[in-house]
């Protein structure tokens, strides 16, 4: 498989190349150059099979080499390779299923994406992304240093999926005293010596400018062989198209069809839905559940897809004004114009704001709903569906079911449950009056011994530092 850029300015790189860049130098995205489909009959063959098997159905197709790359076997993963790393991801998760559905109404289910290590469904991915980079660069003989920003979840994610690497160093950058306990120990108590966590005296954004600022450091960025853990790299993507199979197989699809409700932040994970939809998955429709940062259900809503300022939620992971994956359903409804993207790209960047024409939006709401879901009202879901049932659930997961509450349930809905609820527990005991436990792999956080230094929010010296741990 190759990949060309959203913005139509890159020649097509192999898996491989897309894999270590993450982002094509036009500063668009990469997507791969035609869908692979999948028929009745492999769906079929799906039913009761392990979840790592799916997995190696799915992703295949989309990390087969070119046979013009620059790694062995032409920038691609072979058979042998792929089974292998999707056997070890998934055996991390501590239920045999991977990705379970709960009923939780009539034709409602939930999918609990989080049985991974971090409680949180950026393990899916993640944990196959750490074993691709470890595959890829010892092949290579190369090293590289992650380096990337976290409020929270994509930050012990990260870590957790290359504390065992023997290729890559990791820093993470967290605001001082601004994310969770739960979230800081889940970074900080891992002790691996690859890994460093730097808390910073001042905010996420600060966080993420200083680590702009050393992308943008030619020197720098090759003195350490600087790399991205961010989510717009194709590689996240892919592993999370798998649990829509999944879902859609076990609630007897191709012979019914399936609808999806996605707490959506960065528009990654429903993209991913959208991709098993071109696969071929009888997806009959996507829906996107937004907090009240609600650019997207505007953008639909309107036509009008315009910044406003982030407003901080219970639901952080989806404080979010730029949807950067949303790029990629654009170059689709633009029918694969890149030129048509630049332009809206260029427009957003001067303005804040881009219009979406009839056509495009038409494209869009054929497939797309979107709903959004304030405070009181994820308060009152978490509230409402523990009286009902005791099923306890996070409050990104909250919006997701206050989402898909707003829609039919003709058809079979799944709504994704994306963080366990311990996790987020001062919102979930707002909502019920208990406060969820950790599970038993993380029972023991608070005991576990921390490390990690403060720095000042000054470049220059968070330079220094990183230059003297790799020394
Ligand atoms: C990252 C995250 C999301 C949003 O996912 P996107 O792919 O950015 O849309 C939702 N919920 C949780 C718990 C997350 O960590």
């Amino acid at each position: 498989m190759r990949y060309i850029s959203t913005r139509g300015q890159t020649p097509a790189q192999s898996f491989e190349d897309v894999l270590l860049t993450g982002l094509a130098r036009d500063g668009g995205l990469f997507v791969p150059q035609s869908w692979p489909s999948i028929t009745g009959d492999q769906l079929r063959a799906m039913r009761g099979k392990p979840y790592a098997d799916i997995a190696f159905t799915v992703m295949q197709p989309f990390v087969v080499g070119s046979g013009s790359g620059s790694g062995s076997g032409g920038g691609g993963i072979d058979d042998a390779t792929l089974g292998r790393i999707v056997t070890e991801a998934y055996a991390t998760f501590d239920h045999h299923l991977v990705a379970p559905l709960v009923e939780i109404d009539p034709n409602r289910w939930v999918m609990e994406l989080w049985h991974g290590p971090t409680l949180a469904f950026k393990d899916v991915a993640m944990q196959v992304l750490g074993r691709l980079y470890d595959e890829v660069l010892a092949r290579r003989k190369e090293r590289v240093t992650l380096i990337g920003a976290t409020s929270g979840d994509t930050g012990s994610a990260a870590i957790e999926a290359v504390r065992h690497c023997a290729h890559a160093d990791i820093f993470i950058l967290h605001p001082h005293n601004r994310t969770s306990e739960v979230q800081r120990r889940q970074m900080t108590t891992v002790l691996s010596p690859n890994v460093h966590n730097i808390a910073i005296d001042g905010t996420f954004d600060d966080c993420q400018a200083m680590v702009k600022q050393m992308f943008n450091d030619p020197v720098f960025r090759d003195e350490i062989a600087m790399s991205a853990v961010n989510s717009i790299n194709w590689a996240r993507i892919l592993p999370q198209v798998v649990y829509y199979f999944s879902a859609a197989v076990a609630l007897g699809c191709p012979d019914v069809p399936v609808a999806f409700t996605v707490p959506t932040g960065n528009f990654g994970d429903i993209y991913a839905g959208y991709v098993a939809l071109r696969m071929g998955l009888p997806i009959q429709r996507l829906v996107i559940a937004s907090n009240i940062n609600d650019i997207l259900p505007r953008a639909l809503n309107t036509g009008r897809h315009e910044m406003g300022e982030v407003h901080p939620t219970m639901s952080p992971s989806m404080d979010i004004q730029i949807s950067s994956n949303f790029e990629r359903l654009l170059f689709e409804a633009f029918d694969r114009d890149g030129t048509a993207v630049r332009s809206l790209m260029a427009d957003l960047k001067s303005n804040k704001r881009f219009s979406l024409g009839e056509k495009q939006l038409g494209m869009m709401r054929n497939i797309f709903t979107a709903h959004r879901i304030d405070e009181a009202q994820t308060l009152d879901v978490i509230r409402r569906l523990h009286q009902r049932t005791g099923y306890v659930i996070d409050p990104h997961t909250a919006v997701g079911v206050g989402a898909a509450e707003r829609e039919s349930n003709d058809t079979a809905m799944v709504v994704l449950s994306t963080a366990h609820p311990a996790k987020f527990p001062d919102a979930v005991a707002k909502a019920t009056g208990h406060r969820p436990a950790l599970p038993q792999r993380l029972a023991d956080l608070f005991e576990r011994e921390e490390r990690y230094d403060v720095l000042p929010n000054d470049l220059a010296t968070v330079m220094k530092y990183v230059r003297g741990k790799l020394k």
